[in-house]
């Protein structure tokens, strides 16, 4: 039997927020009906995630308010995992179209995990140039930009975690004819660990609003 995926990444990340919180509810708190007050907090909340859950859905997310520890919380989430919707890999010709102005861009071979992806980046470390590929309001669309690593922590303009950041500096033509505004702004130096972190969409569609 193969699960039907229904689960955005960042979806999949916020519940996973929740589950946490929840476990950390049931370590701490002895009172039954604190304990059930979080519990239906966190049902609604993950709920509302959703605009068309299919009955089976439902039950599968309803699972939370049986998790009581970290234990069955891993095992919740493994099995969640599988329902989580994979980021589509681009084609040579699908890449060509997000960044035409690239030429001979390759996607690296080695580690993208598709199944755990909100947005796509990679690195070419030998130009420092980042290529990311993005769901916008406007639909999937491709950015690039040079890289900085810097050496102190800031806060993730797409996952809003604070954590180890480079600079991503960004070209956009400016409103006089010829003329160029340069952005920079702070997001994961580790792409695949912003993935596992990022679980709000509208932080991401802001930060594409602020770099275009
Ligand atoms: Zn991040």
């Amino acid at each position: 039997m193969t699960n039907e995926p229904f689960l955005r990444n960042d979806q999949f990340n916020f519940i996973k927020r929740q589950v946490h919180q929840l476990v950390n509810g049931h370590a701490s708190v002895n009172d039954q009906h604190v304990i059930g007050a979080l519990e239906s907090l966190s049902i609604e909340k993950v709920l509302d995630l959703f605009s068309d859950l299919t009955p089976e859905q439902k039950e599968v997310l309803q699972h939370i308010v049986k998790i009581g520890d970290k234990e069955e919380a891993e095992i919740f989430l493994f099995n969640l995992a599988s329902y989580i919707i994979p980021f589509s890999e681009p084609s040579e010709q699908r890449l060509k179209k997000l960044f035409p102005k690239v030429k001979k861009l390759k996607l690296p071979t080695e580690g993208l995990n598709y199944k755990r992806m909100t947005y796509l980046s990679f690195d070419d470390i030998g130009t420092k140039r980042r290529y990311i590929i993005t769901p916008s309001q406007k639909g999937m669309i491709g950015l690039s930009g040079t890289y900085e690593e810097t050496n102190v922590k800031h806060f993730c303009a797409i996952c809003n975690r604070l954590t180890n950041v480079c600079m991503f500096m960004t070209k956009t033509k400016g409103d006089i004819p010829g003329t160029y505004t340069k952005k920079g702004n702070y997001i994961c130096q580790d792409a695949e660990d912003c993935n596992h972190h990022v679980w709000s969409l509208d932080k991401l569609f802001e930060f594409v609003d602020n770099v275009r």
